[in-house]
This record gives C-alpha cells, structure tokens and sequence, in this order.
C-alpha cells in the first residue's frame, strides 16, 4: 500500500498533475485552495478516500504537516463532469431532432453529441453543445436509414483543460413513416365517420404525398371535391379504410353539382366549350362535367394554355368544370378507372391534407410547368425550375 501511494505521489510530483479518472492531483496548488477543494470532495467516493491517503502520506514524506503550507503541496482536487441524457429524438422528414440535458451534481462546459459512422462503425462527434441543455438538428440523414447517438458532457478548467463525463447510452432512430389509423369524428368533414390511414413522418407531421414512400395497395379510388375551398383530396380506398394520398388544387365553377357522381369515361385531349381543348379530362356528369387541364385555346396544343386560369386554380371560376394543373389531371387520368366515385361537396370541416399551394406564371408562360409534355419548354427559357419545384408535389 505504501509503495502504491509512493509511485503514485513521485508520479504526481513529477508530472504536476495526474488525471485518474475523476481523481485530480494539482501539486502546485496552495494550502487554502487544497481545504477548499476537500471540503468540496464527495467523501462516499472510494477516488477522494484514496486521494487524502496520497496528501497524508505526503505530508510525512516532507516532514511538514500539509496544511501548514510546505514546500510540498500534494492538492487533489475531484472533478465530477454531469451525467447527460438524450432526453428525445424526433426523426422527421428530413431531420434527426435530439434534445440533450445533463442531470446529477457535477461540473459540465457543455455536451458533445457523437454520431456512429456506417462505414466504419467509429463514433465521430456530430457537435459540441456549449450549454447545460440544448438541441440539435441533424439534417445530414437519409429516408429510411437508422441513426445512433450518444453523448457525454465536457467540463474546462481554469487551466483549460477538459474533464469528461460518461457517455449516456446510445439512442437509435430511424428516418420513416408508420401508419396511423384515425376515425373521423368532426360532423362537418365530407369524411365524417370514416376511418382513415394516415402516414406520418417520425414527429407526427402528416406525408402528404405517402406513394412516394410506400407502396399502397388500392382496389380504388375516391376523389373528394371541395367547392367551399377548392381543392381535391384523393384517397385509395383500403377494404373499409381511405388512404388519403393526394391533394390538388382546382377551379371549380358555381354549376358543379354537388353529389356522388362515377366517372363516365376519360380522353388524352378533349374539345371544351369555347372552344377550347384540355388535356387529361375525365367526365364527371353526362353534362358535360370533367375533371381537366388549364384549357388550350388551339386544338391539342400544349404551349397556348390560358395563363389567367391557371393563375386562377384555388378560386372558383369555371363553367362547371374541375380545372386542375396538367399533372394532377394526368394523375386522375392515368389512376381512376372509369366508374371511380367523385364526392363534390362544399364541407368545411376535417380533411386531411390542406390545400395546395401553387406559384403564379408570368404572361408569356403559356405552358403548365407541370405538363411532363412541356417541360422541354421550361428547360428551354430556363424559366420555373420554381415552379416545377412549388407545383409537382
Ligand atoms: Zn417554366
């Protein structure tokens, strides 16, 4: 035991300090600082217990008393660096969220956050936090990737030197959606009573385009027009469940009839009244109501569509109509089967996705930035990559 103490207090000397886990020695330090630090000490610590053996034994090597203030000033000081959590990870879309505290007695600078590397399997610091609690955003993520991390609090001395804590346990999470079954209570909702799926992303916020992460299995669909506020919400119908899957903005007019109506059949390009001609129409009625693209005033022309109507989708202005950008007639075009159920209703209570939001084209723009038979256009004037970005949902 004595030669134990004896390497360890030549060692202490030799170097001034010694950093043994959380057991601190200083030997310059003075007699005064010495007192504070050991009344500052955990005594149900085994560390400090052993540290005033090394300053006693000291003592009697030096022939002086320690707090008489010799020559040979063994200080130990105990540094206890904050334990910290990872208090939650929200995955969202495109984020991992962390919320980091520390708790316990102890010193703490900051936290730093560490992510564990794929490729290799090595922790690598993510960030260094210089607060007690914080947050931290990790946007480098992938969909459908899983994330590990972990932490542990720094403490920095006056001498600049840093203590650390113990790493808290490593927190997994994956970047995805899960399904969440909701029954429709709100008596206002053209959905009232139903049960619907909805996809939601880690922190809650609702997919709202879910087929671009997973592959939903339909017997059909149902399409609910909102005259009230002019939008469409598609659902895929599940067994007795609605999956709502798409949102499009539209113009309807005062005369489209309220009720259930089947589609009666669909046309690539279609003669309308004017005349004019749309693309991707799908009749809705036997009176001449479709479901179409911004109209064209030239036969099948794809480049001389009305720039005012367009600006004018999320209003309602059509003879009777359902206008809607060129993508999402296709979509209704190539998706709905003919004797697909259309509900045009003005309800303004729950609906899952709100409506869209679209930008507005510039006069000479006589194409729908999202027709995939114009792009060519688009590409061309290398105009509105804004608004293939804002429109194509
Ligand atoms: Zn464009």
């Amino acid at each position: 035991m004595r030669l134990f103490i004896r390497k360890v207090l030549s060692a202490a000397l030799a170097s001034t300090m010694i950093l043994t886990g959380s057991l601190f020695i200083n030997t310059n330090a003075s007699a005064a600082e010495r007192k504070t630090a050991r009344a500052a000490e955990d005594s149900k610590s085994a560390v400090a217990v052993s540290g005033s053996a090394i300053a006693d034994t000291g003592s009697a090597i030096s022939g002086t008393k320690a707090d008489t203030g010799s020559a040979i000033v063994v200080h130990h000081k105990k540094i206890h660096v904050k334990d910290v959590r990872i208090k939650s990870v929200m995955p969202s879309r495109k984020s991992v969220l962390l919320s980091l505290s520390s708790k316990g007695k102890g010193s703490i600078s900051g936290i730093i956050v560490y992510k564990k590397k794929k490729s290799t399997g090595k922790w690598v610091i993510k960030a260094v936090i210089r607060k007690k609690s914080g947050s931290l955003e990790d946007t480098r993520v992938s969909f459908n990737k899983s994330y590990s991390y972990r932490a542990r609090a720094f403490y920095k001395d006056s001498k600049g030197r840093n203590h650390y804590g113990k790493y808290c346990p490593q927190v997994k999470v994956r970047v995805s959606i899960h399904k969440d079954i909701y029954k429709v209570t709100d008596k206002n909702s053209p959905v009232y009573g139903k049960t619907l799926i909805l996809y939601r992303y880690g922190n809650g916020e609702l997919v709202t385009d879910p087929e671009k992460h997973v592959k939903i299995k339909a017997d059909s669909y149902v399409l609910y027009v909102n005259k009230a506020k002019d939008y469409v919400t598609a659902y895929a119908v599940a067994g007795k469940k609605l999956i709502p899957v798409k949102s499009f903005i539209c113009s309807p007019g005062n005369a489209t009839p309220l009720g259930t109506h089947k589609t009666l059949a669909k046309f690539r390009w279609h003669e309308l009244m004017g005349p004019c001609w749309g693309q991707w129409c799908t009749r809705i009625t036997n009176n001449g109501i479709y479901f179409h693209s911004i109209f064209s005033s030239k036969p099948n022309s794809n480049s001389t569509i009305s720039v005012r109507a367009y600006n004018n989708l999320g209003t309602t202005c059509s003879h009777g109509c359902v206008r809607l950008t060129a993508a999402s007639a296709k979509w209704i075009y190539d998706n709905c089967k003919v004797g697909t159920t259309v509900v045009i209703h003005s309800k303004t209570g729950y609906e899952p996705f709100k409506k869209p939001v679209i930008g507005k084209l510039p006069a000479w723009h006589t194409w729908d930035p999202t027709d995939p038979t114009a792009q060519k256009l688009c590409k061309k004037h290398k105009c509105h990559s804004y608004a293939t970005k804002k429109i194509k949902k």
